[in-house]
């Protein structure tokens, strides 16, 4: 687990404060109403150089939208993105995308997807680079060297001129954390990067990140439905339910003592590999919904066992409950118990 202690996070690289992110959506095919839905919904955090944060829920909740906003996939509806002390909300010059590019990447899912079939291993991986008019072909071509030997692709002249289509999942991804990584980035958001691969390679490639974490002293958004590897990656969890943050706190206070009714769901389904353990199961309603113009109250009220009046009238907000860990939910509200 890469400590905060180990990492001598001090300083804050990234912080969010009040984020939104809205999509327009149509009720019906010749309907002209307005509706948004609410991807992402006023959530406020920050991660620390060194720190990784996992952003844990089903698909849906709003994570994936997170992530693209951050590094600016997509522009937010609301609220600010500080960035190593800039704000980055609103980047307008190209002085000001292209500083803030080379410094944040996003590492995505899906391996076969994201690297293009028809570029070389070494077109790829040194793309970030040219974008940047950094240094010269020569160059390049040793900086690409340096970095996939780095996440394991070795020898790496053996495959600078091969194509994706020619490597396997576990290679493929390799590939996309190393074009993410070989511009020395501050803040890298990796979303469910592990996800699409064999269960064989999956734990070498979270391995990888987690070195190349500690070695580069980067900040991650780690962004993952399963609680299992949360604990494995990360410092701190943050728990979001349709757009909404419903839980944060350090991982451990998190996995151990979950507060949440929809956390608490979430852990309790998570396999124990001890066939003498039983852990009980916490049941949840329905599935999950989409925000779309939602009421103002609970979020996960439909799917709450344990529901009271309050919480069809408003919103619960995000308190602090003693040491940074925080919940969204009336049950731990002393003013509205
Ligand atoms: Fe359940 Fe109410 Fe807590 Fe929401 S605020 S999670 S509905 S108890």
């Amino acid at each position: 687990m890469p400590k905060v202690e180990m990492a001598n996070a001090t300083d804050v690289v990234l912080k969010v404060e009040n984020l939104k992110k809205f999509f327009p959506v149509r009720k019906g095919v010749f309907s002209r109403a307005k509706s948004f839905l609410h991807a992402v919904d006023d959530i406020s955090f920050e991660i620390k150089r060194g720190e990784v944060l996992a952003l844990v829920g089903e698909s849906g909740c709003g994570k994936t939208t997170t992530g693209k906003t951050l590094v600016k996939l997509y522009e937010p509806t609301g609220g600010k993105i500080k960035f190593l002390d800039r704000d980055v909300t609103d980047l307008r010059s190209d002085v000001d995308k292209k500083w803030f590019h080379s410094k944040s990447q996003m590492i995505f899912q899906d391996p076969f997807e994201s690297l293009n079939p028809r570029k070389t291993i070494f077109d790829i991986v040194s793309e970030p680079m040219n974008i940047q008019n950094k240094g010269n072909l020569k160059y390049r071509e040793e900086k690409t060297m340096e970095i996939l030997k780095r996440v394991g692709i070795s020898p790496p002249n053996a495959f600078l001129w091969r194509y994706p289509h020619e490597l396997s999942g576990g290679q493929r991804q390799r590939v996309a954390i190393a074009r993410a990584l070989v511009m020395n980035p501050e803040f890298v958001v990796a979303d469910e990067p592990t996800s699409m691969l064999d269960v064989s390679i999956r734990t070498q490639v979270m391995k990888l990140m987690m070195d190349l974490i500690s070695d580069m002293n980067m900040s991650f958004l780690y962004i993952t439905h399963d609680f299992a590897v949360a604990r494995y990656m990360s410092d701190y969890i943050s728990v979001m339910y349709l757009g909404k943050m419903v839980e944060y706190g350090k991982t451990e206070e998190i996995i151990q003592n979950p507060l949440h009714p929809y956390t608490k769901a979430l852990i309790s389904s998570v396999p124990v590999p001890d066939p003498e353990f039983k852990r009980k199961s916490i049941q949840i309603k329905g599935g999950i919904g989409k925000a779309i113009d939602p009421l103002p109250r609970c979020r996960f009220y439909d799917r709450c066992l344990l529901a009271m009046d309050i919480c069809a009238k408003k919103e619960p907000p995000l308190l602090d409950v003693g040491s940074g860990h925080k919940v969204a939910c009336f049950l731990y509200d002393k003013k509205e118990k």
